[in-house]
């Protein structure tokens, strides 16, 4: 008899076999399975006309597949869209979709809430609460496909990134076994270059994706000394920029990917004179890497201004003289505060200790 509490929905695919072996099933019940829920959108067991009457019957008393609930959404007045989901009784989190020509890129939320407290940060400000299940991180991105229609047979959103809500790499397992579904043929069937981790720097968890799950990876680096990323972002005083960059290295040369992403968000006066883009420079020329600069976006509570936008040319001239690929990310969404750092949802604060001391009570799953 299946487990009253399994969710089936983010099961990738060799828990879905064991799982039905285990009931008597054969294996390939999974196959069928996971045909129904994500190629045909099919939730409702007892319409998987192909699965058997008796495990239908099953399926649909013990384990049915729920997406999560929408309670607002917002559409933005360049096309980006943020939905507000449930996540238990008085919590929400926010999922964007955001539109550009060729591409549709779906941010999801990975936990409600952030014990991580970037200064610069709407989520980090909010406490921490709970990690997400795989279901409430898959479900987000079936319930986008299901919203926003499919385009011709084919879904609107070509890529996945883990830079809604929470630190991804906080909530190892989970994120793990959802990208294994974004990335599986039978399942949502992205590339594995289409679905990126962003992480703030969890160095012993990125070494253990390398292991597990081969998915792009982005870094939230910010500062390019140590004293100005403590500050900046707190996870630097367990794992500071040597450690970090180091990780990202061996992540490259251990998935063969072509290059981590180094996201950069411009604050005026704290982290943008060309000398902090040299310093950048010289931590990541000649490396496989990349540099995002996002204009940072304002929230209430902010204590940040964004960097004036000839002092972000200069400082991406200065990076790309260097030979690295930068690009300055456009702004979406801001006018529904759907921007990069802006998501807040709502979050009960269970992390009550003063900053600093918050990262030690913390513990990630692993
Ligand atoms: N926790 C992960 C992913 C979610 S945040 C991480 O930190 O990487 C996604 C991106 O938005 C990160 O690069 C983060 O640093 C950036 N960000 C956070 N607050 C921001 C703000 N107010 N303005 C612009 N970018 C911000
Ligand atoms: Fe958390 Fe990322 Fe915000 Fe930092 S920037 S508080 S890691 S969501």
């Amino acid at each position: 008899m299946i487990d009253a509490d399994v969710n089936l929905l983010g099961m990738p695919r060799g828990d879905l076999e064991r799982l039905f072996v285990g009931i008597g099933e054969k294996p390939f019940r999974a196959r069928q399975l996971m045909q129904w829920i994500y190629a045909r959108g099919v939730l409702d067991p007892q319409r998987m006309t192909d699965l058997g009457q008796s495990l239908r019957q099953e399926l649909a008393v013990r384990a049915p597949i729920r997406l999560p609930e929408i309670t607002a959404v917002q559409e933005s007045a360049d096309g980006t869209v943020k939905w507000r989901l449930a996540a238990g009784e008085t919590q929400a989190i926010e999922t964007v979709f955001i539109p550009e020509p060729g591409r549709g890129t779906l941010c999801v939320s990975s936990q409600v809430g952030c014990a991580m407290d970037c200064s610069f940060c709407a989520t980090g400000h909010q406490g921490f609460n709970r990690n997400l299940s795989a279901a409430e991180i898959v479900g987000q991105v079936l319930l986008a496909r299901r919203e926003l229609g499919d385009a011709g047979g084919r879904s609107p959103i070509t890529n996945v990134v883990f830079m809604g809500m929470g630190e991804p790499l906080a909530n190892f397992r989970a994120v793990v076994q959802a990208c294994s579904v974004l990335v599986d043929d039978l399942a949502c069937k992205l590339s594995r270059r289409r679905v990126t981790v962003s992480t703030s720097g969890l160095v012993p968890q990125i070494r253990r994706l390398a292991e597990e799950s081969r998915v792009a990876l982005a870094v939230s680096l910010h500062a390019s000394d140590d004293e100005l990323r403590n500050e900046l972002v707190p996870i630097n005083r367990r794992h500071p920029i040597a450690e970090l960059l180091e990780a990202c290295w061996e992540y490259v040369a251990a998935t063969n990917t072509k290059e981590i992403t180094f996201e950069y968000v411009m604050l005026d006066g704290v982290n943008d004179s060309p000398a902090q883009a040299r310093r950048l420079a010289g931590l990541l020329g000649g490396r496989p890497a990349k540099v995002n600069l996002i204009p940072f976006n304002p929230f209430p509570a902010g204590r940040y201004r964004r960097s004036r936008p000839e002092v972000v040319d200069e400082f991406r001239r200065i990076l790309s003289a260097a030979g690295i690929v930068t690009v300055t990310r456009r702004t979406r969404g801001d006018d529904i505060a759907a921007a990069c750092g802006q998501l807040a949802g709502q979050v009960e604060n269970r992390v009550r200790v003063p900053l600093g001391s918050k990262l030690q009570e913390v513990s990630w799953t692993v």
